[in-house]
């Protein structure tokens, strides 16, 4: 009750502190400038987490599949739907980004502040070396996630299959995972003024008249790419849903509907996890199934968060003018993957996680300022695709693994 309240206080914070820092970037223009430092600020603190929020959750979420070398038939197809789907969610996500060109048009460039971003070309052998490195503290200290997340996974794989010697270890992460995610939490008290400074001096930076209105419309056509995006994926979860499982997709969608609305309202598959458990009892999913592929799912398998961030990613590069070659679009479609793995089950977990991609491929920071503008209504609209992956996931694996007994 308690915490309904905040969170719908917060809410209303950020829809208050949007629409005072759009109001304020077009009255006051450059003079804004003088907040960015506060914006800044939020930036930085939500990269400070970065590091140590991906490390936890993917070690717990890996060592949650219990022992790698007894993953059975179970873990397996898990895996493997997890994978598929993201990677399909994610490339859903660059061909919307492409056809709607969301960028095009609001040149961040011009704003001032944003430096050239040094992006070379990258191959497929490029693409395969930045997944290791040979310095592991290097890595985290310069941010470069995709070894950070590789070491991770080889690291809880390992874990899980040490028994009594490994569990100490599992347990320091997962209290680690839960005290990051209770950090998100503190710094997203933070938000409404982060995200006015962040907004007040982007418009403002853009000068008023024309360049503030491309801004606003540059936005929308984001938001329009991202929601056709995730109504795309969740056609073809759906239909996953109807080959795979032989399912009536309305019978599903009506046993969902309650943990989708939950999601949709809290923005959290964690959160969610209880609803979406039931909902798929109710549809009379195979019980091992569900229990092992929803609660893992909801911290590992992420299609709207990957989707989104591949979006968001190709707008921020539109937007500073910079075309990203196929190779480099292929980076984001592998970096979006592991930063979708790495994000957590909560309110903006995505938002951190975004961080990765657009570091992989050389992009300024600065372009997540116009992003968060709306990014606590499109948060809902993923998070509720994340918890339908899951569903159709338990739906799927429960099927398989029934037929091959
Ligand atoms: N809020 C999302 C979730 O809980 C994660 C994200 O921020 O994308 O599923």
């Amino acid at each position: 009750m308690m915490r309904s309240f905040t969170e719908n206080k917060l809410l209303l914070l950020m829809v208050v502190a949007i629409v005072a820092g759009g109001i304020s970037g077009f009255v006051w223009g450059e003079a804004m400038g003088s907040v960015a430092w506060l914006g800044e600020l939020f930036l930085t603190t939500l990269k400070m987490l970065i590091v140590p929020l991906v490390a936890a959750s993917i070690i717990t979420g890996v060592a949650g599949l219990g022992d790698v070398r007894k993953l059975g038939r179970m873990g397996g197809y898990s895996v493997a739907y997890y994978a598929c789907t993201t990677l399909i969610a994610v490339a859903i996500g660059l061909l919307m980004a492409n056809l709607w060109q969301p960028g095009v048009g609001v040149d961040l460039a011009s704003g001032g502040a944003a430096p050239t971003p040094a992006v070379g070309d990258v191959g497929i052998t490029d693409l395969i070396l930045s997944l290791v490195h040979a310095n592991i503290i290097d890595a985290a200290a310069n941010m470069k996630l995709l070894p950070i997340i590789v070491f991770c996974i080889l690291l809880a794989a390992a874990l899980s299959t040490l028994g009594e010697k490994g569990r100490p270890v599992i347990l320091f992460f997962e209290g680690l995972n839960e005290a990051m995610m209770r950090i998100v939490e503190w710094v997203m008290l933070f938000a409404p003024i982060g995200v006015f400074a962040l907004i007040a001096s982007k418009l403002g930076s853009a000068g008023g008249g024309d360049a503030f209105i491309a801004q606003l419309a540059g936005l929308a056509r984001y938001a329009l790419a991202v929601i056709s995006g995730l109504l795309t994926h969740a056609i073809v979860l759906s239909v996953i849903l109807w080959i795979f499982a032989r399912r009536s997709i309305a019978v599903y969608l009506r046993h969902m509907g309650t943990a989708l609305m939950t999601a949709f309202s809290t923005a959290s598959s964690s959160a969610t996890l209880p609803l979406t458990l039931e909902g798929v009892k109710l549809a009379g999913v195979d019980e091992k199934a569900r229990r092992f592929v929803l609660p893992l799912g909801a911290t590992m398998n992420m299609d709207g968060t990957a989707l989104y961030e591949a979006v968001a990613v190709l707008f921020i590069a539109q937007a500073y003018g910079i075309d990203l070659s196929f190779g480099q679009q292929m980076l984001v479609l592998l970096t979006a993957t592991m930063a979708a793995i790495g994000a957590a089950g909560i309110p903006e977990a995505g938002l951190v996680t975004m961080v990765i991609v657009l570091e992989a491929v050389g992009l300024p920071l600065d372009g997540i300022g116009l992003i968060l503008a709306i990014d606590w209504f499109l948060d809902r609209c993923r998070t509720t695709i994340n918890v339908y992956g899951d569903a159709v996931g338990a739906a799927v694996v429960g099927r398989l693994t029934q037929e091959k007994q």
